[in-house]
């Protein structure tokens, strides 16, 4: 098969890969230098979409309404854009080997792609319950959500079994954000997962009290503290049950696991550094191998502001990764150096009527501030982490942009601070003081 050869490769096609396209764009790159390969169908998206208004019934988000690099506020790149600027899409094609040392990729179909400069933007995996084995997991209508043609089956399931029961396995925000999206589908949903409360990884005891009172309030059943151990089928092999390790069995037409992922970095194992899971960077997105960067959920690189390495799956980081790592490759081809990338960790979710940010670390003490009870007219609470007397991280439901960018500085700066209670008092106004 013939051997295609590009100046500059990214493999993988999602959000940093579309952001890094721009920047490319942005920095001059030339008809027929750049390649994105992409074992999706459809040009880089932004990916959050898919467990929000894609799986709604009225004001359904489809492509191509969602492109990068619209989740920014910036224009979106349609896939003739790619045409215009001379970049190739190469979709629907995987890599299924990539030789570092010969700079070589080679697809499902056989095809041969060299590279002078790599991006490895392969994003994650979800974790599958027949993965652990979990009896009758292989059963129809058991839905993940990682891409968009998985969407799509989810979206068929909806319609399929209108109006029917759902179990959601999974506490984490995938789990928070599909639940919510079932329930506004009219299904009758249930959560489970094995945590005392949902989103355990960021949210504190205080805050998941909060949604967890907002959901039972929208009707969702949340079940804490087990997990499902098996499912049982019909005759078409549909499942129709989940059975929990508690002995309970729940019905079911449809199950949505979001129960995490890991990054896709198994094409590349022994040939790179790697670290806490990920690729190893540096602060410009450089890994161990000359004229390979990685970006995205791959990348373990070092976080500036806490002084150590770190992996983020976000997509704020995504796309910010990605135009560091391209800034980087332009510059050192013109013998200049840019900044080092100084990451503020910042995550969101949405659902229902809420909102939430998260700007820094989530250690230390905490304080909860504003109104957090589920009846609350306004939702507008929030919590602060506080580590060596100083604010390191900082929660905001129902923020305004400027309250928003309040907490986020908040994070940056890492204010002393004497009192929690005081600070618990205080509230969004210590925010707004900084
Ligand atoms: P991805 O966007 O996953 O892109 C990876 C691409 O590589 C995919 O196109 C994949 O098909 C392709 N690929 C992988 N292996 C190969 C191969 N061997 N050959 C060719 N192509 C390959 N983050 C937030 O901060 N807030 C949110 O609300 C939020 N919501 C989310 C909702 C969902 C449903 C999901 C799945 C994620 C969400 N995220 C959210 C996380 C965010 O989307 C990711 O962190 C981000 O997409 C990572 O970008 P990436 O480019 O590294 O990976």
């Amino acid at each position: 098969m013939a051997e295609k050869s590009f100046k500059y490769v990214i493999v993988g096609g999602g959000v940093a890969a579309g952001y890094a396209a721009r920047e490319f764009a942005k920095q001059g790159v030339k008809p027929g230098e750049l390649a994105i390969i992409s074992k999706e169908a459809v040009a880089p998206y932004e990916r959050p979409a898919l467990s929000k208004a894609y799986l709604f019934p009225e004001g359904t988000a489809r492509l191509p309404g969602f492109h990068v690099c619209v989740g920014s506020g910036g224009e979106r790149l349609l896939p003739e854009w790619y045409t215009e600027k001379g970049i190739s899409l190469i979709l629907s094609t995987e890599i299924v080997k990539a030789d570092l040392a010969s700079k070589t990729l080679i697809s499902a179909a056989g095809e041969t792609f060299k590279y002078q400069i790599l991006i490895i933007a392969t994003g994650s995996t979800v974790f599958r319950l027949t993965d652990f084995g979990v009896q009758g997991a292989d059963a129809k209508n058991i839905f993940y959500l990682r891409e968009i043609d998985e969407a799509d089956e989810l979206v068929k399931g909806i319609k399929a079994k209108k109006n029917g029961k759902a179990v959601v396995v999974g506490g984490g925000y995938i789990g928070l954000e599909l639940s919510a999206a079932l329930r506004i589908n009219n299904f009758d949903v249930s959560m489970v997962f094995p945590e005392p409360w949902c989103m355990p990884r960021l949210f504190t005891a205080g805050i998941a009290a909060f949604y967890e009172g907002y959901y039972a309030n929208k009707g969702i059943n949340i079940i804490k503290g087990t997990v499902a151990v098996g499912f049982g089928t019909n005759g078409n092999g549909e499942v129709t049950d989940v059975k929990l390790k508690d002995g309970r069995v729940l019905e079911a037409d449809i199950v949505v696991v979001g129960v995490g992922g890991k990054p896709l970095t198994t094409l590349f194992k022994d040939q790179v550094d790697e670290e806490k899971g990920g690729i190893k960077t540096d602060a410009f997105f450089k890994t161990s191998v000359p004229d390979v960067y990685a970006v995205g959920d791959v990348a373990t690189f070092p976080l500036k502001l806490y002084g150590e390495t770190r992996r983020v799956e976000h997509v704020d980081h995504a796309r910010k990764s990605a135009e560091q790592a391209v800034k980087a490759i332009f510059a050192s081809e013109q013998g200049k150096s840019i900044s080092e990338y100084d990451y503020l960790p910042y995550f969101y979710s949405r659902s229902f009527d809420l909102s939430w940010q998260f700007y820094g670390d989530n250690v230390g003490e905490t304080v909860l501030f504003g109104d957090s009870s589920p009846e609350s007219p306004t939702h507008k609470f929030g919590s602060y982490w506080i580590k060596d007397g100083k604010v390191v991280g900082a929660f905001l439901e129902s923020g305004t942009p400027e309250e928003n960018q309040a907490i986020a500085k908040v994070a940056r700066v890492q204010p002393p601070v004497s009192s929690l209670d005081q600070l618990a008092t205080e509230g969004l106004t210590f925010a707004s003081k900084i």
